[in-house]
């Protein structure tokens, strides 16, 4: 799922003389503003950039579990891993624990990274599955999938160790993100951007002008205006710029992912603090817990018009099995995503571009994306059509790839003990999600493109932990290649579980290396 987000290439920007895009304005101090103007600061340092929010309308606040692509972030940003960490109150992740969603008592994990390695150029799962069904090897010689993931196994003893900083070991195939506390992220990355010069402005946007379809100026409740060339909309789900004022379209999604509301509070740090995010699946949604060195977070995403706010309240509660530090708060969203999230000189990141469950913690990771996408094709003119319609098919396309892998988590589950469950049974999916599973049921050999979000392991590691598989192996497989592959598969486990066994508990990791 890793892969470099900020490449060299995408560096390259035009001398000042030759752009008529100068001027930079974000609206919005969350996640998606603070991000956008520390990247923006440090790739784009000719330009001017200043960044409006409202203290008093406040961020979601919401927002604390990653995926391995947050790391490039920190990178391109030369940020220093240790005291992000540290000033983040961040633990790391390596991976989903998924429990109750094919049924009630069943649980699975879509750990982070590499699930196994193939030397015959044929996906490591196909040798896998042929060798599940050798009846010539005996039950030492097969293993589940997951005993043939570093992280999967380092999720299961609760160690940790920087995948990286072990090299020619069974580890290295592990990736890792990190659970941060959202709040905190927004000040340190405001604290980087304003180093950087962008100005920083604590006012409210009252009117925002346009002519012809192009920004001119803001005014502010402090009456004083704002000029730019181009304007980057971070107002989350009010979507001030690219909504009220752009008028562009919001393809809602709420018919497919169901969910619309969530209660949210926290509890006290757990003595072992899990090394993953915790999905826990209810009667009308899922819980998520989110593990951090000073609390947990906790949260029941659910459909509003099936339950109420004092049924999720207990759900969450009965769940989490402690009294909450804070009064529980509600909030609301929608989902679905903009197919247009630039028109004319505004481009919308973060909430106001689109939203979905953070069922597998992409909204953050599409912050980045949209932020990298606009880099590759940043303007030099207020209207650019051909590069914003680019910007625009390509998050789109990605839009869709995580909504139907979302929706590849209700679509195997077995759950018919609510309305709720009871919709996924009857939905009709998108036309290229029901043939991707077709495919997979029939022969596995999804052979979805690296350069994906979501590659075949992570399909695959869904598909294995509701107990499905491919009804043939793959046609490609020569019993001398899979012989072979049967030597070397046999003694992986045991060499993964050596390599973890040495590792230091998550704890330990962080109390010796970035405790808060
Ligand atoms: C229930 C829930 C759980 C989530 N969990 C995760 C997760 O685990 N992982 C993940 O990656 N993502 C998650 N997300 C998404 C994540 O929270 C957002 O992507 C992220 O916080 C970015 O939000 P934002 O900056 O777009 O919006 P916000 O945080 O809402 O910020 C909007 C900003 O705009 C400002 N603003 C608005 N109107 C005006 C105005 N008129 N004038 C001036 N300023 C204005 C506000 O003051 C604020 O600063 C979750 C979202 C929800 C709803």
């Amino acid at each position: 799922m890793e892969k470099t987000l900020f490449n060299q290439s995408d560096n390259h920007h035009p001398n000042k003389q030759d752009t008529n895009v100068q001027k930079i304005v974000i609206v919005g101090g969350g996640t998606a503003g603070w991000i956008t103007a520390a990247v923006l600061s440090k790739e784009r340092p000719d330009l001017s950039v200043t960044l409006i929010e409202s203290q008093k309308i406040g961020t979601i606040g919401v927002g604390e579990a990653t995926i391995p692509p947050i790391l490039d972030l920190l990178n391109t940003l030369q940020i220093d891993l240790t005291s992000f960490i540290k000033a983040t109150n961040a633990t790391f992740k390596l991976g989903i624990e998924f429990q109750n969603w094919k049924k009630v008592g069943h649980s699975y994990l879509h750990p982070f990274g590499a699930v196994g390695q193939s030397n015959t150029g044929l996906p490591f799962y196909d040798h896998w599955l042929a060798s599940t069904q050798d009846q010539s090897l005996n039950s030492h010689q097969t293993h589940a999938l997951m005993d043939y993931s570093p992280a999967a196994k380092m999720c299961q003893q609760n160690k940790f160790y920087v995948p990286s900083n072990a090299p020619n070991t069974p580890i290295e195939a592990a990736r890792y993100a990190l659970h941060f506390d959202a709040n905190l992220v927004a000040k340190y990355l405001k604290e980087y951007a304003i180093e950087k010069a962008v100005e920083h402005i604590d006012a409210k946007v009252e009117k925002v002008h346009q002519q012809n379809g192009i920004i001119t100026h803001l005014l502010l409740d402090n009456d004083n205006t704002i000029n730019g060339d181009f304007f980057i909309d971070c107002t989350g789900f009010a979507a001030l710029l690219i909504g009220q004022t752009q008028g562009t379209d919001f393809e809602d999604w709420s018919h497919m992912l169901t969910v619309n509301r969530a209660v949210t509070f926290p509890t006290k740090v757990k003595n072992t603090i899990p090394v993953y995010t915790r999905s826990v699946a209810h009667k009308y949604g899922w819980s998520w817990h989110i593990p951090l060195q000073h609390r947990t977070g906790n949260g029941y995403v659910f459909n509003s018009e099936l339950c109420d706010d004092q049924t999720a309240l207990q759900t969450l509660v009965k769940q989490v099995g402690e009294q909450p530090l804070q009064p529980p708060r509600f909030v609301d969203f929608k989902t679905g995503v903009r197919p247009k999230s630039w028109q004319g000189n505004c481009v919308a990141v973060g909430l106001s571009s689109g939203f979905l469950e953070p069922l597998e913690s992409t909204a953050i990771h599409m912050i980045t994306r949209s932020i990298k996408l606009l880099l590759r094709y940043f303007p030099t003119r207020k209207s650019q059509p051909v590069l914003s319609s680019q910007f625009n098919k390509i998050l789109y396309e990605d839009y869709i790839e995580i909504r139907n892998f979302l929706l590849l988590h209700y679509a195997l589950s077995e759950r018919t003990d609510s309305e709720f469950w009871l919709h996924y049974q009857q939905l009709k999916l998108p036309a290229e999600l029901t043939f991707l599973i077709d495919l997979f049921k029939e022969r596995g050999a999804l052979h979805i493109n690296s350069d994906r979000l979501f590659v075949n392991d992570n399909w695959y590691a869904i598909f294995e932990g509701m107990n499905i598989r491919p009804r043939e192996t793959s046609s490609l497989l020569s019993a001398s290649a899979q012989a072979g592959m049967n030597n070397l598969m046999t003694g992986i486990p045991s060499a993964i579980d050596a390599a973890v066994n040495q590792l230091p508990s998550h704890n330990d990791f962080i109390k010796r290396h970035c405790g808060a």
